[in-house]
């Protein structure tokens, strides 16, 4: 899809057309990675972080949180509260920490896999290709990384470049390289993001050939530069009126939960062999329905969180989150809704048929 048309999309006034949208979105996904709606469980392993970015909660500069790590054993505790759940799959995530070392991530990774056998993702910022290859040889399978924004001067004004951090592309190539299953992603709505960005963010999922795709809304959060400084809230704006002129090119995008369901409708139709979440931020912004018109309109995977609920609230990258449900009681509702919407709960692993294919074109 050329990227006008992208964006004719995302500035679209007519509701029906929109319908038209989802619903192929929804067929896509249906055709392309079935109607199993795979759960990895989310394991939140530690808040330190050495980064200041301006958006998130967990940036080295903020002193109103308690910081936390997780020990290897809680983490394999975790793992097997997961397995217990059902889940094919464990995503390690964390802020950048040091303590998080090379040797660190791959024993616990080399633990995961040799007791429980399931797939391991990991999603602990800008690392080195020495570090991401030490991770793979320990048999980590998938890396979460978004790009955030594709706007290079709106990155570097909320995500500072560190000097030891080697850069959001970079290590997405490097993980490439290394044959892991790729994701990536962006926030919706970030102060600066204009149509013209949003447009370019989503035609960049397909470039990159991304196996994994995530999308959330951006949510303020008080304890951080941007959150203090920006009034725009995907609560305050409200829903896009669609009576309206269409917006320019040049418009901030709206942090609005049916922005993002348009971006992954999108990412959907440009990606139709990825894995797409219904991500959590989304079901904070449209309390109650986030995830399900997110599974509706493309997406076909859901993380619920496995953290141990002692240490929930201190990973608040943005305000809103669950931080008291455990994971049985989550995995409980949710599995009423995905049977709701005609769908079943994925068995496995549930690898990307993008990834697949490109395993097989590696072979020959
Ligand atoms: N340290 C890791 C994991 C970060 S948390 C990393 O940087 O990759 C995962 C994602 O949460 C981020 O990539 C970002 O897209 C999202 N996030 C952070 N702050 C947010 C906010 N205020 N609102 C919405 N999403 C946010």
């Amino acid at each position: 899809m050329r990227i006008e048309r992208i964006n004719t999309w995302l500035t679209c006034g007519d509701p029906h057309e929109l319908e038209g949208l989802f619903a192929h979105a929804d067929t896509l996904r249906h055709e392309h990675v079935g109607d199993e709606v795979f759960l990895r469980g989310l394991i939140e392993i530690g808040n330190y972080c050495r980064r200041e970015c301006a958006y998130c909660g967990l940036h080295a500069g903020n002193r109103r949180i308690a910081r936390y790590r997780l020990s290897a054993d809680e983490i394999m505790e975790a793992a097997r509260k997961a397995v217990a759940c059902g889940f094919g799959t464990v995503v390690l995530q964390g802020g950048e920490d040091a303590a998080f070392s090379k040797g660190f991530v791959a024993d616990i990774v080399q633990r995961i896999k040799g007791e429980l056998g399931i797939a391991v993702t990991l999603s602990l910022g800008e690392r080195t290709a020495e570090e991401l290859a030490a991770w793979k040889r320990a048999g980590a399978d998938r890396y979460l990384l978004r790009f955030e924004t594709s706007d290079n001067v709106l990155m570097e004004a909320v995500h500072p470049p560190h000097p030891e951090a080697p850069g959001r592309f970079e290590t997405l190539q490097a993980l490439r390289d290394l044959d892991y299953e790729v994701g990536s992603g962006i926030m919706v709505g970030l102060p600066g993001q204009t149509f013209a960005t949003l447009s370019r963010d989503i035609a960049l999922f397909d470039e990159l050939e991304l196996d994994m795709i995530g999308i959330g809304p951006y949510l303020p959060h008080p304890d951080t530069p941007l959150g203090q400084t920006q009034a725009i809230s995907a609560l305050d704006c409200g829903s896009h009126d669609t009576e309206a002129a269409a917006p320019a090119l040049s418009d901030q995008v709206p942090a609005t939960p049916d922005m993002v369901y348009r971006a992954v409708a999108l990412a959907r139709i440009l990606r139709p062999d990825a894995n797409i979440p219904a991500t959590t931020a989304l079901g904070v912004a449209d309390e109650g329905h986030g995830r399900l018109r997110a599974l509706a309109a493309g997406a076909n995977v859901v993380m619920p969180n496995c953290t141990p609920v002692r240490y929930r609230s201190l990973y608040e990258i943005y305000p809103g989150k669950d931080s008291t449900s455990e994971a049985e009681e989550t995995l409980a509702v949710l599995c009423d809704q995905i049977h709701a919407l005609g769908r079943t709960v994925g068995v496995g692993a549930g690898k990307s048929p993008s990834f697949l294919k490109r395993a097989d074109r590696n072979r020959v």
